[in-house]
């Protein structure tokens, strides 16, 4: 592993780490480089980073990005980065909640967006959440997380680890996994393997549906009760036994399945019966 001075400036500073703000630090330079590159960031881009720590990610997106934005709820962190950060004119320090930042604000006219972040593990799922549902005109996202939720968030049908989380960012993005990251390559060192993950958003949604919010109830009620037949699991919405069963026969879904065998495309089929039947 080749260091960065993480460990120089958090002494330098005496910067005491907050565990419930999910600090940990990278020290390791070759993590950086890959999140840099596998980012794709050049001088077009315009760089939002949310938590950038002492600064170590952020200097290197600083050196390749037109301009860096970077988003911090630690005040303490505040006076490092700016003193850090100061021979950067390209630099601009948020001092906000990422979960109640509007992103458009930071945004303004850049046409080129994208967001980088080894995100705090505790916020991992609202933040993604948030940021494609949203609508921000971010081209994409590359953010380090928990390995756990990068394979949630990767898998496909069939297999145990696709769910709600899987359906809602295909729909909106490619997923590509840019590399595995060891807790050795961190202070203090998190319990789990992290891996970097880069979500490109696609132009159109992967599937064109007649109410979006009414698809991704259908995906939730379905793995709400993954274990349950479709047919049980879909009793939520409180349809007639009727129009259930012409919901499935229509769409070419077999009731018996459970949602964990369905493509998105097979949930967007469904989806538009319910609509369908509801809007008759
Ligand atoms: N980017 C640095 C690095 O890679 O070494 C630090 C990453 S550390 C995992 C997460 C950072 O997010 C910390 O600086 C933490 O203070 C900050 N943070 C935690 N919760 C936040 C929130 N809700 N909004 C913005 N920043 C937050």
């Amino acid at each position: 592993m080749e260091s960065v001075n993480t460990k120089e400036i958090v002494k330098k500073y005496g910067f005491k780490f907050t565990k419930s703000l999910g600090q940990n630090f990278l020290i390791d330079s070759t993590v950086l480089t890959d999140i840099v590159k596998g980012a794709d960031i050049s001088k077009e881009d315009f760089v939002i980073e949310i938590g950038p720590g002492v600064g170590t990610l952020t200097k290197q997106l600083l050196d390749s990005a037109k301009a860096v934005c970077a988003i911090e709820l630690d005040s303490d962190l505040l006076p490092i980065l700016e003193e850090e950060l100061k021979e950067y004119d390209n630099f601009t320090l948020v001092h906000k909640d990422a979960l109640k930042v509007d992103f458009n604000e930071i945004i303004n006219y850049e046409n080129s967006v994208k967001l980088v972040a080894n995100l705090p593990y505790y916020v991992t799922t609202p933040i993604i959440s948030k940021l494609l549902i949203s609508g921000y005109v971010f081209k994409s996202l590359t953010i380090m997380i928990q390995k756990e939720v990068a394979e949630r968030i990767a898998a496909k049908p069939n297999c145990k680890e696709y769910g709600a989380l899987s359906l809602l960012v295909q729909y909106y993005c490619d997923t590509e996994i840019i590399r595995k990251v060891s807790p050795a390559s961190f202070i203090p060192q998190p319990k789990v393997e992290s891996i970097v993950i880069k979500l490109d958003r696609l132009i159109e949604p992967r599937v064109k549906v007649k109410d979006e919010k009414l698809f991704f109830t259908i995906v939730r009620d379905s793995f709400n009760m993954r274990r349950k037949t479709l047919w049980n699991a879909l009793k939520q919405l409180k349809l007639s036994k009727e129009n259930l069963e012409y919901a499935f026969s229509e769409s070419g879904i077999d009731p018996k399945r459970r949602g964990e065998t369905l493509s998105i495309e097979e949930f967007g089929k469904l989806a538009d019966v319910v609509y369908g039947i509801v809007n008759k």
